[in-house]
């Protein structure tokens, strides 16, 4: 019977209801009112939706079990080894970093605004890199390659892509001065809110959310940096406030008449966890064995995606650059 232990156990850790379920037990409910109380009202709330919306799909009869598998599946590969590396990185790096940041600060709401940017300012870096650098895509890819939009999406990610993510937001944060305890309660809010923003089109028709499409970044944003459109591709690198996409000039809204084609432009298949896991590393490979001469090898890592040692670029901005054109051509004639 210890399967049915470790089975049942992993469902309440997946839905985050372990701490409440305590609390129905012991019926302490006044410690519902305490941070950590909030926080376990707040864990839930994702994997639910996403019962919700796979319930939703089941009824309307629009549920595909492809758009659900392959993250469910990268789930449950990422559920201990990625979790494990990551805690030990994030400890890592407060440890080396806060003893040499230039100054402190404390918990308090102004500098919780002040942290929040510069998370916000990490995260962008982070996953800016993510799209620009190609041993760095190879590790977002995976993340990328669902060609339906649903929550579970949340949740499919390369394993090594938490542990590289958390280095980086983590260094720059104590680097800035950000206190431990609120870079956690930012954590906390940005995980949860940057879950919520992969919710489908069929509990969230529109993404945009009324007026806080104008304040904040809502799942229209989102749905926009996960196209493969020529004119929605590398934009909307934040997660909760759009402030470094507008300052950087990636900055993208949804286009009502561009109809968002999910996924990533190489040829693959959605459904293979092989390919989704590691067929760019797989492609990577290739193009480094064929190029010639060790810089040409050495650059085909670190260069964006699409860069060729032929100088046939196919990157990003070379295939919206092109685009545009034609449009333009198209417009004219
Ligand atoms: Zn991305
Ligand atoms: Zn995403």
């Amino acid at each position: 019977m210890a399967i049915f232990q470790t089975l049942y156990q992993e469902v309440i850790s997946f839905l985050g209801i372990g701490n409440l379920l305590e609390l129905y037990r012991t019926g302490n409910y006044s410690s519902l009112l305490t941070f950590n109380g909030i926080l376990w009202v707040i864990s839930p709330v994702i994997p639910l939706l996403l019962l919700i919306e796979i319930t939703r799909a089941l009824i309307y009869k629009r549920f595909k079990i492809e758009d659900y598998k392959i993250p469910f599946l990268i789930f449950v590969l990422n559920r201990f080894i990625s979790r494990f590396i990551s805690i030990a990185a994030i400890a890592f790096c407060i440890g080396v970093f806060e003893k040499i940041a230039p100054f402190q600060t404390t918990f308090t709401w102004y500098w919780f605004i002040y942290g929040y940017v510069i998370w916000e300012f990490a995260h962008f870096i982070y996953h800016y890199l993510g799209h620009k650098v190609r041993i760095f895509w190879c590790l977002h890819s995976t993340h990328h390659a669902p060609v339906a939009m649903n929550l579970s999406v949340t949740y499919a990610h390369f394993f090594l892509e938490a542990p590289y993510a958390d280095v980086i937001r983590t260094s720059i944060c104590i680097l800035a001065g950000v206190n431990p305890p609120m870079l956690f309660l930012i954590m906390f809010i940005d995980g949860t809110w940057g879950a919520f923003i992969h919710v489908g089109e069929n509990i969230l028709p529109d993404g945009r959310m009324g007026f806080l499409n104008r304040i904040i970044l809502t799942p229209s944003y989102h749905r926009v940096h996960h196209a493969k459109n020529p004119e929605y591709m590398d934009t909307n690198f934040c997660n909760l406030l759009n402030i470094w996409d507008k300052v950087f000039g990636t900055f993208q809204p949804e286009k009502k008449e561009v109809k968002i084609q999910y996924g990533i432009t190489r040829e693959m298949n959605p459904g293979n966890l092989l390919d989704v896991y590691f067929g760019e590393l797989y492609c990577l490979w290739k193009d480094i064995r064929r190029a010639p001469g060790i810089v040409n090898k050495l650059l085909y890592i670190v260069m964006p995606p699409g860069w060729s040692h032929t100088g046939d670029h196919k990157t990003a901005k070379v295939v919206r650059k092109a685009y545009e054109e034609e449009m333009s051509a198209a417009a004219v004639s």
